[in-house]
């Protein structure tokens, strides 16, 4: 394969060209920006509806976007809107941002009309499109909070108001509107909206962040999108004055709207995890474009504070209900984990960003530790329940219904910015399996599916993530190029063969498996990952679960439920690491092809007194059967404990 023709499978190039036939995804850097890879055009790549992830875009497009269309009803999001325009009496209800849900579900809508048709919301699309260019004024302002009830108060409430945030929504759902769907009406409301942005917020005008950092990742997109530098300088204007104090910062505090320091001196996550996350986004999408090497400096700093000291073994984030926030360091509490959806799909966002920027598969890596755990744990088996906080530890006796951290999914919330996020993302999944660069094509998520970038087709049939079997049937004429496969950095040992020959299967610095070859007509890759039962430990100053093994096998983590263990309290069960569960047989009721199953020492405490003298450690009074499923299938069989951290004996 010649590079030109991998550079043709690319959206990148062609993104620039307002009505391009070219089919690029949700993050498409131009020509000539600092990306390493490039994301495959957005129709490259089709998962399989049998594998574990285009099963989950297949529910998105059958129940989960639906659920949120009639939610934008029910709760009114839609009638704010129709307020502005004479079209409803109601009085605004939910929250301020609550403009951002609605743009959310266009932006799902639009990249799942792209990937596999409409599906009946072209009528939906058109009368919201329609609504919202009615009410948007003359000079482009649009947000239904402010027009409604603050219509004075324009730009001037930005710690709170939500305005800017809202408004890259809107952007993010337009891009996707005219990149996939092939429709224009939402880019011109969006435009607008943005242009008068450029005017009064850009270079000699307001100096103005927002509270909530979103628009700044929009706004980049728009310009590689359109091409019109106005919305690449407001991006990166809005990066470079965030922590100079622009804020007031009130009850919250400066971290919370991450106002704390400039970015280029901040070493530490802190504060509110999803606008963190957000704001990281906008930041290395900044650096993709203006090439600013400070700028991703920064963001690598960053990323280490979040990920070797403020992770949860789900791939979650944000350990503090109060202020939705990141913890100190270590501070990682599996019961009062926050762990909001939003921050894993904004982590997911930032971590593809960083892929691009540098190629490194630890950003894969990351980007799959939270999909198959974090995010796919907060949609229940139905596609229309879910959680918003994803705590990996329910007590018997919980309460969390006053903290979004009930004991079981709910259809919707109060503040419902989650399941809109996951129906966007869900949408656009299959976009982030693959890359290319000059060299070929790189493989950053195994799973079963076709990638067809330039002549090259890969067909890639395999169980994972519940089995290390991957084959791929690579088709294609006569070139040389190079097949990269990420060798996740959970598996010790992984065999390569080509045609049944053995191939070096060394994974280099950067965790891949380089093929370089002549390819040509039909070859048989055969990828072997080692996938055994892992007992995982925390790092000792993780007080909270010291003392505690994890179970995962692949990219999964493993719980255990209470509906498994009857009598036996799994607040109780103690795990022998030496004899750890192994694989066992299918949950078909609850979708799992792989459980795990053993014995576990059972605790011989009993309720009592809380306190008394150390007395060695607890005695175990019993042995029971053990049984984990993965953690994402989790409370699908009504409320009960769970844990995922299991004391070891
Ligand atoms: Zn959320």
């Amino acid at each position: 394969m010649r590079a030109t023709d991998v550079d043709d499978a690319h959206g990148r190039g062609s993104a620039n060209i307002e009505g391009s036939p070219v089919v690029c995804g949700p993050a498409a850097p131009t020509a000539s920006s600092a990306a390493v890879l490039g994301p495959l055009r957005f129709d490259a790549v089709r998962l399989a509806d049998g594998g574990q992830l285009g099963a989950w875009q297949a529910l998105n497009r059958a129940a989960t976007i639906d659920h949120c269309v009639a939610h934008l009803e029910s709760s009114g999001n839609l009638d704010n809107v129709r307020r502005l325009v004479g079209a409803s009496t109601e009085d605004y209800r939910g929250y301020w941002f609550a403009d951002s849900d609605v743009y959310k579900v266009l932006e799902a809508i639009g990249w799942e009309t792209g990937r596999a048709g409409d599906a009946g919301w072209d009528g939906f699309v058109s009368a919201t499109v329609w609504l919202l260019r009615s009410a948007q004024e003359s000079d482009g302002y649009l947000n239904s909070w402010m027009q409604g009830l603050h219509p004075e108060r324009r730009w001037a409430a930005l710690e709170h108001s939500h305005e800017l945030y809202c408004l890259g929504h809107l952007v993010q759902a337009a891009v996707a509107m005219s990149r996939a769907a092939g429709r224009d009406d939402l880019l011109t409301v969006a435009r607008d909206f943005a242009d008068l942005a450029v005017r009064e917020l850009g270079e000699g005008g307001i100096e103005a962040i927002d509270g909530h950092p979103e628009v700044e990742t929009a706004l980049v997109e728009l310009y590689r999108h359109t091409g019109e530098r106005a919305y690449l300088a407001l991006a990166a204007r809005m990066v470079e004055l965030r922590g100079r104090g622009l804020l007031p910062h009130g009850r919250f505090g400066a971290q919370y709207l991450q106002d704390h320091a400039p970015v280029r001196e901040v070493t530490e996550a802190i504060g509110h995890a999803v606008r963190q996350l957000y704001l990281a986004a906008g930041v290395t999408d900044v650096y993709l474009e203006t090439g600013d090497e400070t700028l991703l400096a920064s963001m690598e700093a960053l990323w280490r504070s979040v990920y070797e000291e403020k992770t949860y073994i789900t791939g979650a984030h944000g350990s503090r209900h109060r202020d939705e926030a990141f913890g100190d360091p270590y501070e990682l509490p599996p019961d009062r984990a926050y762990a909001e959806t939003c921050a894993a799909v904004a982590s997911f966002m930032w971590n593809w960003r960083l892929l691009l920027a540098t190629g490194h598969g630890r950003y894969a890596e990351e980007m799959e530790r939270a999909l198959y755990n974090a995010i796919a744990a907060s949609t229940a088996l139905d596609g229309r329940h879910f959680f918003y906080s994803n705590p990996l530890h329910l007590r018997a006796g919980h309460d969390g219904s006053n903290e979004d951290a009930p004991s079981e999914r709910l259809s919707w919330y109060g503040c419902s910015c989650c399941p809109p996020n996951l129906a966007r993302l869900m949408a656009s999944l299959h976009h982030y399996v693959a890359t290319g660069d000059e060299h070929g094509i790189q493989l950053h998520l195994l799973t079963a599916g076709r990638v067809a970038a330039g002549p090259a087709t890969l067909d890639v049939a395999t169980d994972y993530p519940w089995d290390g079997r991957v084959e791929i049937a690579v088709e294609g004429p006569a070139a040389e190029w190079e097949l990269a496969l990420r060798i996740p950095a959970w598996c010790a040992r992984a065999t390569v063969t080509i045609d049944g020959q053995a191939q070096d299967a060394a994974v280099d610095d950067r965790g891949y498996v380089r093929l370089r070859r002549a390819w040509g007509g039909s070859s048989r890759v055969v990828l072997e990952l080692d996938m055994p039962v892992r007992v995982i430990a925390a790092h000792p100053r993780v007080d909270a679960v010291r003392g505690c093994g994890a179970l995962a096998r692949g990219p999964l983590v493993y719980c255990v439920e209470q509906a498994d263990h009857g009598d036996v309290a799994v607040e109780d069960l103690r795990l022998d690491p030496d004899d750890p569960p192994q694989p066992g047989e299918a949950d078909a009721a609850l979708g799992v092809p792989v459980t795990l199953v053993g014995k576990a020492a059972v605790d011989g405490s009993s309720p009592g007194a809380l306190y008394g003298d150390y007395a060695g450690p607890v005695p175990v009074s019993d042995v029971a059967p053990l049984k984990a499923i993965p953690y994402f299938r989790w409370a699908n069989r009504g409320p009960n404990p769970m844990r995922v951290w299991i004391p070891m004996r």
